[in-house]
C-alpha cells in the first residue's frame, strides 16, 4: 500500500500539482446540496438541481435540466445521481476529470458510481457494525466496511486524505468527544480516531457477496 511519510509541501500544493492534488472544484462539488427545485424554473417537470459545472463558478453550483441548455451547453457539467438518498455520480462521468483510484466503486442501475461524500453509519452494535467488524476492508477515514480493497468509501473521504496528506493518527479515542464544542467550525472527519481492533483475532468473515 501506498503510505505517506512526509507531510505535503507546503504552499501551494494545488500548483505543485501531483497526480494526487484534487481539483478546486471538488469541495464545491462535495458540500452541495442537490435535488433541490430550481428557482429559475419552478413550474417545470424536470427542475430538480441535480447537474453541476465544472466550468462555471458559481455562488449556486447546483442547477437543473433547463438551467443546463441555456446557460452550460458546451460546458463539462456532470449530473447527481442518488442512491438511498445518497448523492453519487457516474464514474464514466468523472474518471477523466478526477482522480478516482482508491475509491469504491458501486454498480447501481448497471452503471459504476461513486459515492460523493462519507455516509452516515451506525455505531455499536447491530447489522451494520458487524459487517464492519467483518469486512477485511475499510475506509482509511471513516472505517465503514467496503467491498473490494479500496482505500476509501467516497470522495469526500479521499478528499479529507488529500488534505490531511495521509491519516492523523494522532488523536487518541478518548479525546475527541471533549473537543466539540470548542472548535466551531466542522471537521470533516479528518481527525477522527480509526477503530482499530485489537490484532490477532482471527477473522472469519462471512462470504455475503
Ligand atoms: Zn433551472
Ligand atoms: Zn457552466
Ligand atoms: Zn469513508
Amino acid at each position: 500500500m501506498l503510505r505517506r511519510v512526509a507531510p505535503p509541501a507546503s504552499g501551494d500544493e494545488a500548483a505543485a500539482a501531483g497526480s494526487t492534488t484534487m481539483p478546486e472544484w471538488l469541495e464545491t462539488l462535495l458540500s452541495t446540496r442537490f435535488f433541490l427545485a430550481c428557482g429559475a424554473h419552478p413550474a417545470s417537470p424536470r427542475n430538480e438541481c441535480n447537474m453541476f459545472c465544472l466550468d462555471c463558478p458559481s455562488p449556486s453550483p447546483a442547477f437543473c435540466y433547463y438551467c443546463r441548455s441555456h446557460r452550460h451547453q458546451s460546458h463539462r457539467v456532470i449530473q447527481i445521481r442518488r442512491s438511498s438518498y445518497h448523492d453519487v455520480v457516474r464514474v464514466t462521468e468523472v474518471d477523466d476529470v478526477l482522480d478516482i483510484s482508491g475509491v469504491q466503486t458501486y454498480v447501481i442501475n448497471s452503471a459504476k458510481v461513486l459515492f460523493l461524500n462519507e455516509r452516515p453509519q451506525p455505531r455499536g452494535a447491530g447489522a451494520a457494525a458487524g459487517k464492519a467488524a467483518a469486512s477485511p476492508y475499510n475506509c482509511e477515514i471513516c472505517a465503514r466496511a467496503l467491498l473490494d480493497p479500496f482505500r476509501f468509501c467516497s470522495l469526500g473521504c479521499k478528499l479529507v486524505d488529500t488534505k490531511t496528506g495521509g491519516r492523523v493518527a494522532t488523536v487518541p479515542a478518548g479525546e475527541v468527544a471533549n473537543d466539540d464544542a470548542a472548535g466551531g467550525s466542522k471537521n470533516v472527519g479528518g481527525a477522527r480516531p480509526q477503530g482499530r481492533r485489537r490484532k490477532g483475532i482471527p477473522q472469519r468473515a462471512p462470504f455475503g457477496s
